[in-house]
């Protein structure tokens, strides 16, 4: 997919989300995963793999099942770049994906059975996140579209149920400790692997 779609939906002027350079820096080491809070139009989490050089990424209006044999749904979505995944911050209203964005778990995964893009292009990732909230195994299936959900996937929880969040992680986040409301308030966003750190953008 690359970065393409990442970047006509958006105009770097009016939004502090990263424009995206890296490109395979990250390939010897373990891949991570990052799982941002986003409170757009609709909350929703956005759950992102490193593959390929890019976050593949997928949209979870429910977050991640903690139960066993849940399955909550998940849209792919656009490949976002590598540096997306240190973002945290305010995108300015009547931009694309408008809203406070909390890092909201980060760590690395592993993939079971064959290597990550081949599972991706199958359409079914088994996985074992090791994050700082989550841990445990996951499976995202690609399934026939949802009413007209486009590209909709399961997220299933396999195995056995993962350990309870406390309401502290529910709702703050893993780079900053802030809550979604102190994200909002300070609107300062942070970019940390392009330096990026900029001003509140207000129009
Ligand atoms: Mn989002």
């Amino acid at each position: 997919m690359g970065l393409k779609i990442y970047r006509t939906k958006r105009d770097f002027k009016h939004t502090p989300e990263p424009r995206g350079k890296t490109k395979t820096s990250f390939q010897k080491k373990i891949p991570f995963f990052v799982i941002q809070k986003h409170a757009a139009r609709r909350l929703h989490y956005d759950f992102r793999l490193e593959m390929a050089g890019v976050l593949k990424s997928w949209a979870v209006p429910k977050g991640f099942p903690l139960k066993r044999c849940e399955k909550h749904l998940a849209i792919h979505v656009e490949d976002h770049p590598l540096e997306y995944a240190k973002f945290e911050g305010v995108i300015p209203p009547g931009n694309y994906g408008g809203g406070t964005v909390m890092l909201w778990d980060i760590g690395t995964y592993e993939v079971l059975h064959c290597d990550p893009l081949s599972a991706l292009k199958k359409g079914k990732i088994e996985f074992t996140l090791h994050g700082k909230k989550l841990e445990g195994l996951w499976t995202l299936i690609r399934t026939q579209a949802i009413r007209g959900t486009k590209d909709a996937w399961l997220l299933l929880k396999n195995v056995e149920n993962a350990k309870p969040l406390t309401l502290k992680a529910q709702n703050t986040s893993v780079l900053t400790r802030r809550s979604m409301e102190e994200i909002a308030d300070t609107q300062e966003a942070i970019c940390q692997n392009n330096k990026k750190k900029s001003r509140p953008i207000l129009r």
